[in-house]
């Protein structure tokens, strides 16, 4: 329980319509959209509208000891949100304006809690996009997918949210504003602290205005989806597509089970006679190129035993793209619990990936199915389950365990843009070593010495 005279000042600062602290409102903020992770509702819930008032929050924690919880959409797939232990949590809902949109600059600037899909709404009609594109866009916030440097379908050719930030405005753990770069192109004044912000899930600073590049909408597409009677076959084709020299803005990859799966939910009419089905997509400004790219896919999905089919009009390819983003919500509701995860491996070793998945499912007797942007190596194995079910859990967690060890064996990464939180905190040293963590906890406690900013994620406390 938080002191009253404290509820008092978060009162004075943020106004009372902005402090929640019934227990019937705090449940709301006692999870996210990591399942298999404990639940705990917050003490206590204030919604800032101005960075002066983030400034005055940060400083009363400071003062009172009290964590720290940012919070965008709460659509993290890591935990990251979860409170802890005592203190605030910081909800970005009500910081959401779009202060301005640059066409002449190529940039926009905003506010955390703007979401993405509001964004890219914004700069439309000046025939920009904001590329990074989670399957939650039209949920997710600016603030949370700059802290997690989210990725999404357009990964491949557009890159991720670290490549967009240009700018920020972030009030530290001593309630300190700072401002690092801005809307200049070109920026190597002091170290690149924009981008240390960027995917720091909250544990460094808090994150209130964000500038970002803007590109032009590219005006031609073509999107197809390719169907394989071998999971292998899909894998090769992926590696081939990379080789060939063909960047697809969109390379996507659903198993038999996934496609069932959204089949069987979207009732689209996806095949499900075959092992698996690439969804690619190329596009571009010159339409004689877009259409070379294509061949160059169809020719790869040929060499590997693939039947293609093209999207012949617009609606069609909406179809395609919804289909891919049903397939989480789509497996989700088979199962009490879904554990997904985002190991991630070269390009090459996708097929290994893919392969050794389907193993570790049989292995563990567990019901799994993959999805994922193959052309990033980002894969998202997907474990359905029942939390309540222990013995089965206990073999899920091996099952994890596992997958992680064969993603880092290949070379890969724990986490290609879920991020850490406190759902992969235990595996970090397995891919960063010893030294690594402690350039973490120094880091972390330059910046923010007595842990009051989202404390107990991605940065692991120090071994008794
Ligand atoms: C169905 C589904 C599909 C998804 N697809 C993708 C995908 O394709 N690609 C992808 O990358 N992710 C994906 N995600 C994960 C998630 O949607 C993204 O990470 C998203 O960008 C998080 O945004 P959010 O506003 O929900 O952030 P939250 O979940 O609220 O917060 C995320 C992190 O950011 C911190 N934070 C929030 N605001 C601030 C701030 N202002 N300053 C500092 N820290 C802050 C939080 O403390 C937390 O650590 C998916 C999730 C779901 C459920």
């Amino acid at each position: 329980m938080i002191d009253k005279t404290i509820i008092k000042e978060l009162e004075e600062i943020v106004g009372p319509k902005n402090v929640l602290s019934r227990k019937v409102d705090l449940v709301t903020y006692s999870y996210d959209a990591t399942s298999d992770m404990p639940k705990q509702a917050p003490d206590i819930v204030v919604l800032p509208t101005t960075t002066t008032e983030v400034q005055r929050i940060v400083n009363l924690a400071q003062e009172q000891g009290l964590a720290i919880y940012p919070r965008g959409a709460g659509t993290n797939l890591s935990g990251g949100t979860i409170p802890l232990k005592k203190g605030i949590v910081l909800s970005f809902q009500r910081m959401s304006t779009i202060i301005e949109v640059d066409p002449d600059n190529l940039t926009a600037t905003v506010q955390p809690g703007v979401v993405i899909q509001e964004l890219n709404n914004a700069v439309a009609p000046f025939g920009l996009i904001y590329p990074p594109d989670p399957g939650t866009v039209a949920t997710a916030t600016m603030g949370g997918s700059i802290a997690e440097n989210s990725g999404g379908l357009r990964g491949l050719k557009y890159g991720v949210t670290k490549h967009y930030v240009m700018g920020m405005e972030v009030v530290l753990a001593n309630g300190d504003k700072v401002r690092f770069g801005g809307k200049t192109v070109k920026n190597v004044t002091a170290y690149d602290f924009a981008n240390l912000f960027v995917g720091s899930e909250g544990t460094l600073g808090i994150v209130t205005e964000i500038t970002v590049k803007l590109i032009p909408s590219p005006k031609y597409r073509r999107s197809m989806m390719c169907l394989f009677k071998k999971l292998e076959d899909a894998g090769n084709t992926v590696t081939g597509i990379i080789k060939s020299q063909v960047i697809p803005a969109t390379l996507e990859i659903m198993d038999k089970m996934t496609i069932e799966t959204v089949e069987n939910y979207t009732r689209i009419g996806l095949p499900t006679d075959v092992e698996a089905l690439l969804l690619v997509e190329v596009d571009g400004m010159a339409e004689e190129v877009v259409e070379r790219e294509a061949q160059a896919v169809a020719k790869v999905v040929k060499e590997n035993c693939g039947e293609l089919k093209l999207a012949g009009s617009d609606a069609e390819r909406d179809q395609l793209w919804a289909a891919r983003r049903a397939a989480l919500p789509a497996l989700a509701q088979l199962n009490p619990t879904v554990v997904l995860e985002d190991a991630t491996v070269p390009r090459t070793r996708v097929t290994d990936m893919l392969l050794s998945c389907q193993k570790i499912a049989k292995k563990y007797d567990l019901k799994m199915g993959t999805f994922g942007h193959a052309g990033d190596g980002n894969l998202h194995p997907t474990i359905l389950t029942d939390a309540n079910n222990k013995e089965e859990m206990e073999r899920v967690h091996k099952a994890v365990d596992e997958i992680f060890a064969t993603a880092l064996s290949f070379g890969g990464t724990l986490s290609g843009e879920h991020g850490i939180g406190m759902a992969k905190m235990r595996y970090l040293g397995d891919e960063i070593g010893e030294s690594g963590l402690r350039m973490m906890r120094s880091v972390k406690e330059a910046l923010d010495p007595h842990y009051l900013l989202n404390p107990g994620k991605m940065v692991p406390a120090k071994e008794a």
